[in-house]
């Protein structure tokens, strides 16, 4: 059983959030009544909340999340399009021979690259001179020396400089991650599964109308499959002002069940420190419920992947190969796959796991083929089927019914446009002709 309170909190927010974009939506409380699905399992985990969270949560970042950051840092960034810029108009106005030109602007511009950004030293030493100015670039000199010299003799503009420095600073000290720790069920995690305040989105955004957005929805039904995030302690993700939700700075799809637990791909980046710690508190919410199940840990290859499923290999520790079925999400299933499995069951050869679940039209609740879900019909992804969306014709003239139009409705709900109705009704015999 779901929490009332929970349920009523839920509807609310899901009307706001969907009927911001989408007008004809049937109603959070229809809609969640019939697709809201999880499996007894899911319950018996997250209990009548469907939520669980472990707050002042710290953990060591990974390379990847340092590079993540770097990476945001270096995006749109007006000091390194500028210092870009001016590097290539010294090279290219200064007399240099070819091999020479070549050479320091490859000096130059390996100071903004994001491992070296990372290293923090120069790995080159030169000795350059540039419009006049030698510089001594030696091995092992702090790149923001190096970059700052370099600046300088290019005539940029050193309070941007300043600022460029004092972020990559921030990002350096990202060596810790702070966050709440969630695992969800909630229908407005799965719907904001890439949108958030903390700069990162993906094809499931509907803010950015992202290709795949409806895929969302397909989470809501998936009986199995939940969601892990870590969500930022001092900010809400806010899409309009009227209503609000837990910013994720990072997140994972994670399918349960008691054979298997299988972890989507992570975004921004993925972090085998976290995946795991959620595999702990997923196994602690089981043994809370005295149930014990020998989760082991499988690392393996993925060696098909296709728009629908992707397939793992049998290795000498697993005597199985999953089958992901994904074909409503976006299957970003490929490359390593790091999964749990219940040491103690008999597996066949195959097994099938079904990630996702059932996109409904968000007007009419009829399924939306697997095919359609991330089909951009004229700058919309499909959450709301073919049939809904063609044209309304109106049964007399034939002709198109504007959605903005006043009709009548006859008996079994056909509508007609005002003018034809009243047409219908004199050639009927229903109306004298000026009758009105
Ligand atoms: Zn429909
Ligand atoms: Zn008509």
């Amino acid at each position: 059983m779901i929490d009332s309170n929970t349920l009523k909190e839920q509807i609310e927010l899901v009307d706001k959030y969907i009927s911001f974009y989408e007008q004809d939506f049937m109603g959070a409380e229809k809609y969640l009544k019939r697709y809201w699905e999880k499996s007894d399992y899911i319950h018996l985990l997250l209990g009548p909340t469907m939520y669980k969270e472990y707050p002042n949560f710290v953990i060591n970042a990974n390379a990847a999340s340092i590079d993540y950051n770097m990476t945001q840092l270096l995006d749109n960034n007006k000091f390194v399009s500028d210092y870009c810029a001016a590097v290539h108009n010294y090279t290219a106005t200064a007399d240099l021979d070819a091999e020479t030109e070549k050479q320091i602007e490859c000096l130059l511009l390996d100071f903004i690259e994001v491992d070296s950004l990372i290293a923090n030293t120069s790995k080159a030493k030169d000795d350059i001179c540039i419009n006049g100015i030698d510089i001594q670039i030696k091995e092992g000199m702090k790149i923001m020396r190096a970059l700052r010299k370099v600046s300088e003799a290019l005539g940029l503009d050193m309070e941007e400089f300043e600022s460029f420095r004092r972020e990559h600073a921030k990002v350096l000290s990202t060596k810790t991650l702070r966050g709440t720790l969630c695992l969800s069920a909630l229908p407005m995690d799965y719907l904001t599964l890439s949108d958030n305040n903390s700069n990162w989105i993906s094809c499931y955004s509907w803010r950015k109308n992202g290709l795949y957005h409806a895929s969302t929805l397909a989470y809501i039904s998936a009986p199995n499959t939940i969601v892990a995030y870590l969500k930022d302690e001092k900010k809400n993700y806010d899409w309009d002002g009227e209503g609000d939700w837990n910013s994720k700075m990072w997140r994972q799809l994670i399918y349960i069940d008691p054979d298997f637990i299988i972890p989507g791909r992570a975004y921004p980046y993925d972090s085998e420190q976290l995946t795991e710690k959620v595999v702990t508190c997923l196994n602690e919410l089981l043994n809370n419920n005295n149930i014990n199940v020998p989760y082991t840990k499988i690392e393996t290859d993925i060696i098909e992947s296709t728009a629908d499923r992707s397939v793992t290999k049998v290795t000498n520790e697993c005597p199985v190969s999953l089958i992901i079925s994904n074909s409503n999400g976006y299957n970003d299933f490929y490359g390593k796959l790091i999964y749990w499995i219940n040491a103690q069951q008999q597996y066949s050869r195959y097994e099938n796991i079904i990630f996702d679940g059932i996109v409904h039209c968000l007007k009419c609740g009829d399924v939306i083929n697997p095919g359609e879900v991330g089909k951009n019909v004229d700058g919309v992804t499909l959450r709301v089927c073919t049939k809904c969306r063609a044209p309304k014709l109106c049964p007399y003239c034939g002709g198109v019914i504007n959605p903005s139009e006043f009709t009548i409705a006859d008996e079994e709900g056909q509508e007609y446009h005002v003018d034809c109705w009243q047409e219908k009704e004199v050639a009927e015999g229903w109306l004298e002709d000026g009758d009105e």
